[in-house]
Parts: C-alpha cells; structure tokens; sequence
C-alpha cells in the first residue's frame, strides 16, 4: 500500500482524489484515516461486504455537493470537523467493484470505486407454530401485498437532516439471530434475515438508537406491531415485534427515549425485538453501526 496518513490531510477533495491515484485502493487509505484518534464519536465500522457498509471521508463538502454509491444517494454525517458518506451494500450485491461518484457544487465530478468482497452467510432453521404465517392464504396475502407499499415508502423515506449516528443497543439481551442468514421457515426458504433479533423479556422497554423522528408505526403481518424511525439522509431504523407501541408518526425523538416495549408478535418463535437499519433504501447488518459491547442490563 503506498498511500499514507498524508493522503487524507489535503484540504480540498480536488487533491484528495489526485493523491489517491497513487494508492492501490482508496479504501486502504480511508480506513488508515479511520483508525486515527478522533476527539468525536467512533466512527460506524466499515465492512465491503453485501449487507455492510461503505465509508468515504469527503473534504471541502457543501450541502450542494452530491454524492451516490452504485447509483444510490448516499447518507452524509459529520464527526468532529469531519464529513463522511455512508452508503448500504444489499445483501444481493455480487462481489465486484462499486462506485462513489461525487458531484461538487462547481460541476465537478469525481468517482473511486470499491471492492466489496463475497461473504458467506449460514442457514438457519425455524418451526412457526402458525403455519399462515408461512403460507399465507389469499387474504392474508392482500394484507401482505397493502404493507408491502407502507414498508417500501418508510424504506426510501429522505429528509435532509443530518444524521446522529452514534447509535446506542435499543436493548440489552443475547443476539438469538444475526443478520443475513438464509432462513428456512418449516423448512420452506424465504427472505433471508434482514436484522439483528436481541433477545428479552415480553414488556422490556426499546429505545431508540439515535435521535430521530417516527416516520412510521403499525400492525404488520409478519413483522407484527413496527416503528420505523427517520434519522435523516436515509438513514432509517426499525423495530418489529413490539407488543406495545408508544409513538405515532411524526413524534420527535431524542437518542434513549422508549418507543416501546419488545413483544412476540407477527412471525416469531418467542419474545425478542427484531432491529434493522436501513442506509438508502438498504438493509443493513446494524452491528456495523452499534457500539461492540452492550450496556448492563437495565429492564
Ligand atoms: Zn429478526
């Protein structure tokens, strides 16, 4: 690798991308920099991976400069006097080259490409007592298909507030599924899982990971009693499986405040609370974004 810290110093994104050229991967000399001393927050770990995340440090950022990953507008975040692009990598993507382009103000334009890389995620067996819940009838399947919509619309939700992204545990418990595996439910495949399932107590209080405003909350079928809250930039979280809800669309709300309660309901196989990130219109695997160790348990 023949970039250094030197690289990341330069005062405008011009002189970023030309010193680049001279490293063997931009990423390389993005995550140099990310291991610096910050006097701010940690910064989300960066994974190259489907179902991971993509970090570009951009200098000289304007809110008119445009930046997209791979076609898709990316979330941009301040941490300390630094701006960052964050952007989702679907679990789908096939390993290959992905693109930032950035769009400066002037006319600009600017791309680097990076290298995601396959990972292999395991399979995971489930028996649903309710077997609606995997073969939905006609109707159930009109309910799914009307939810289907709502999902899609808070999926894609943008406001152009900035971000907090130093995200905290919405609640403490042992991690009963990770995010990605292969799910078969009566040995039958379906989506593969999109979330992290912590497990705790029917009735332990959520809350939310940063501060936010609730974009969405409702009964779904599979997903049961859901919030979906909005941190801006397209960076969204949700909450599945609640069995109380206390928002509605629209509530503001601060990092730690509870949003409800975990819960059993839609498709489960006991109490715990499914939590997803979605990063421009992307699942993502939220362990990226959380901090390594969870707090004591409080509930
Ligand atoms: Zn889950």
């Amino acid at each position: 690798m023949l970039c250094s810290l030197q690289v990341y110093i330069p005062v405008s994104l011009k002189l970023i991308m030309i010193k680049i050229n001279k490293c063997t991967s931009i990423f390389s000399c993005v995550v140099v920099s990310l291991l610096l001393p910050l006097n701010s927050f940690a910064l989300p770990q960066q994974a190259l991976v489907p179902g991971g995340i993509a970090i570009l440090g951009v200098s000289d950022y304007t809110p008119e400069t445009e930046i997209t990953f791979d076609g898709r507008k990316t979330t941009i975040f301040k941490n300390g006097d630094s701006w960052y692009a964050l952007a989702g990598i679907p679990l789908r993507a096939k390993p290959g080259k992905y693109e930032f382009k950035i769009r400066k103000e002037d006319g600009l334009t600017l791309q680097t490409s990076v290298n995601v890389v396959a990972k292999k995620y395991k399979e995971q067996h489930l028996t649903i007592k309710n077997k609606r819940k995997v073969n939905p009838n006609r109707q159930d399947m009109e309910r799914i298909n009307k939810e289907r919509t709502r999902k899609r619309a808070a999926k894609l939700h943008w406001s152009n507030t900035y971000p907090d992204i130093d995200f905290i545990w919405p609640v403490s418990g042992e991690i009963s599924s990770i995010f990605g595996l292969r799910r078969f439910f009566n040995e039958q495949e379906r989506n593969p899982h999109n979330g992290l399932d912590i497990a705790a107590p029917e009735g332990t209080d959520i809350k939310v990971t940063a501060d936010g405003t609730v974009i969405e909350t409702g009964d779904f079928f599979f997903s049961g009693n859901m919030v979906y809250v909005d941190h801006g930039q397209g960076l969204i979280s949700l909450y599945a499986h609640l069995s109380r809800i206390d928002v509605k669309p629209g509530d503001v709300l601060r990092s730690g405040d509870v949003l409800g309660a975990v819960g059993q309901t839609g498709r489960v196989t006991g109490a715990h609370l499914h939590f997803a990130v979605i990063a421009n219109g992307v699942l993502v695997d939220p362990v990226y974004l959380l901090p390594e160790n969870q707090p004591e348990q409080q509930n």
